[in-house]
């Protein structure tokens, strides 16, 4: 078995694969000498799979048949989720995952005729901000077509390896910018002798180029389309895939020049379209696609603690930053010239090369650090998510946390383990559950350890133990990954940054909520205990306050500083009480020592 380990860049719209041969980071050329292979599968009503340039030929003919952007769904329940695909992968009786493998195993077959031997090891690439279930799918879809995969790798950090490989000396911060076909990515990286650091990362999994051309292709239907003729949403599938393939071809002109020509012979029986589109008309539908990478640069830069003025270099990588829109807003945003020096679509795949060769020992060795992009936690208490380990974070990393029952006579408990970055539970996504049996005792005796392990590749092992008995539960979170809600993650990653003083607000209510309840309960407790001893004026203006508590829980609309103010008087009145009960307690014994003298 030969020693080469594959770099391979698994795209939204291409995917490249290469090696490291005689000591040189090489991408691979199919038989028609072509590095880009299109992210295409056909399948044929006979079952037949065609990947690549030959699959999209047949796309305008079979749009149903032909599957593309297949990235965009893994990890998610086929057709649950907001893009909507121009095929049915059910109805082809095929997975995410197994397309996904298609592709890897026609990359496969590429490197193997152009090495001509056999190669099993892998490292495969995928978005910085793709989770836990979705790394574990890619991971999946490498060994159904045959691959060890020797390594999960972030695209950015890829890109940087890419960039620094001849930069190994000294010290530089750099931003890698990647926009492609179908997913955004920004990271923040150290470079430092040799160990190419990511000190922070964020982004989108749903956006790019593809966004781009489906809503140029509507702009440019509704500037051409004649009278009487149907509109986008009533045209029909074929019609509106080769007005999507014009608009791509339409935006990649116009990077270059400022007006491009749409032409589509017979597009409807004897009408043929013809019109131009101007940069001008680009720009204006590109401008706000652009800007929503922007709070995602902004808090990447944040979360690394750097201000854009500290970097050495912003490099572009990705496709779409050949826009010059992209490139005008990004020297903007960040103060400086974009570094263009990298290859827009070699460049992760080299990284991933660079990557394999490092693993294999046929190039020198490099330190990558890599770091999770959501944060790890499991529901607590009234619905919130406790992280144990924090967005970030660098790879491999262990955390754990001791939890107990809030319940007395409680027999289990429930763990639900979450990734993401919102305040409430129900708001991230949950990656599994795990129920943790102990031995049933009083309110706060049971003593369950969770612990979390992330490998580096990202991936999470769960730990649960009993500590009382030592008892271990493994939760293997890989085997729940593609069956998966995504909605809710999706929700998470565009709310984060919009809800977090609203989730902060509802965090302070459901504490406050659980103080005020123990507070009631506590006041019950001591009116009984105490009895005759106390006034009723006093017993009163207690209840009085117990009540004001109460209305503020059963109130419509949470009002957190209500809430609070009612329990702070609640609090203060038992405190009193308190050092009443007390001194009474020491006046009794007091007196009772006082007959027995
Ligand atoms: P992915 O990583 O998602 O596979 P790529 O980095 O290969 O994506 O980029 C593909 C995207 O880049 C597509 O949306 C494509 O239309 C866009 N693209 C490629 N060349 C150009 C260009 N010259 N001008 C504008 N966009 C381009
Ligand atoms: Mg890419």
């Amino acid at each position: 078995m030969s020693g080469f380990i594959l770099g391979i860049d698994l795209g939204t719209t291409n995917s490249l694969v290469g090696v490291v041969d005689s000591g040189f980071p090489i991408l691979l050329a199919d038989a028609a000498g072509e590095r880009l292979t299109p992210s295409a599968v056909h399948v044929a009503a006979d079952g037949t799979l065609t990947v690549g340039a030959a699959a999209l030929r047949r796309r305008v003919l079979e749009p149903s048949r032909t599957i593309t952007s297949v990235k965009r769904l893994i990890g998610h329940r086929a057709g649950e989720a907001g893009w909507e695909p121009p095929y049915d992968l059910k109805a082809l009786g095929l997975t995410p995952v197994e397309v996904s493998a298609a592709i890897l195993g026609h990359l496969k077959s590429v490197a193997e005729s152009a090495l001509e031997q056999e190669v099993t090891r892998a490292v495969i690439t995928v978005p910085a901000f793709f989770n836990d279930a979705q790394r574990a799918a890619t991971r999946e879809a490498g060994e159904r077509a045959g691959l060890t995969v020797e390594r999960i790798l972030s695209e950015p950090t890829a890109a940087a390896l890419a960039y620094g490989l001849d930069k190994l000396e000294g010290r530089r911060r750099i931003a890698v910018y990647d926009l492609g076909g179908g997913t955004f990515d920004v990271s923040v990286l150290e470079l430092r002798e040799g160990v190419f650091e990511v000190l922070a990362t964020a982004g989108d999994t749903r956006l790019g180029g593809d966004d781009l051309d489906r809503s140029l292709a509507v702009a440019i239907w509704k500037k051409a389309a004649p009278e009487g003729s149907p509109d986008w949403e009533n045209l029909e599938m074929g019609k509106r895939v080769r007005l999507i393939e014009a608009a791509e071809g339409v935006k990649k002109t116009l990077s270059t020049q400022a007006v491009a020509p749409v032409e589509l012979p017979f597009f409807l029986e004897a009408w043929s379209l013809a019109v131009e589109v101007t940069r001008a008309e680009l720009d204006a539908l590109a401008r706000p696609w652009v800007e929503a990478t922007r709070k995602h640069c902004l808090r990447a830069l944040s979360d690394a603690g750097l201000k854009p003025a500290e970097l050495d270099e912003v490099v572009l990588v990705g496709g779409s930053t050949r826009m010059p829109l992209v490139r005008e807003r990004v020297a903007e945003w960040f103060g400086r010239e974009p570094c263009t020096t990298q290859h827009p679509d070699e460049a992760i795949a080299l990284g991933a090369v660079i990557q394999g060769g490092v693993l294999s020992g046929s190039l020198r060795q490099v330190l990558l650090l890599d770091v999770t992009p959501l944060s790890l936690g499991i529901e607590t208490f009234g619905g919130l998510m406790n992280v144990i380990i924090p967005r970030n974070s660098t790879l491999p990393c262990k955390a754990g946390e001791l939890f107990t029952n809030a319940v007395s006579g409680q027999a289990s408990m429930l763990i639900r383990v979450l990734q993401g970055e919102r305040e409430l539970a129900k708001d991230n996504w949950e990656l599994g559950r795990v129920e943790v049996p102990f031995t049933p005792g009083p309110k706060g005796s049971a003593r369950v350890g969770v612990q979390f392990a992330l490998n580096v590749d990202g991936l999470l092992e769960v730990l649960t133990r009993d500590t009382v008995t030592g008892v271990d539960t493994v939760l293997a979170i890989q085997r729940t990954a593609v069956d998966v809600n995504d909605e809710a993650v999706e929700k998470m990653i565009a709310e984060s940054v919009e809800f977090a003083l609203e989730d902060m607000s509802e965090r302070q209510w459901t504490e406050a909520a659980l103080k005020g309840r123990e507070l009631i309960e506590a006041v019950k407790a001591a009116l009984d205990q105490l009895g005759e001893a106390i006034s009723t004026e006093e017993s009163a203006a207690l209840s009085a306050l117990a009540e004001a508590v109460e209305r503020e829980l059963q109130a419509t609309t949470h009002q957190v500083a209500a809430l609070k103010a009612a329990n702070q008087a609640l609090d203060d009145a038992t405190q009193e009480l308190a050092v009443r009960l007390i001194e009474q307690a020491m006046e009794a014994s007091l007196a009772r020592r006082g007959l027995a003298d």
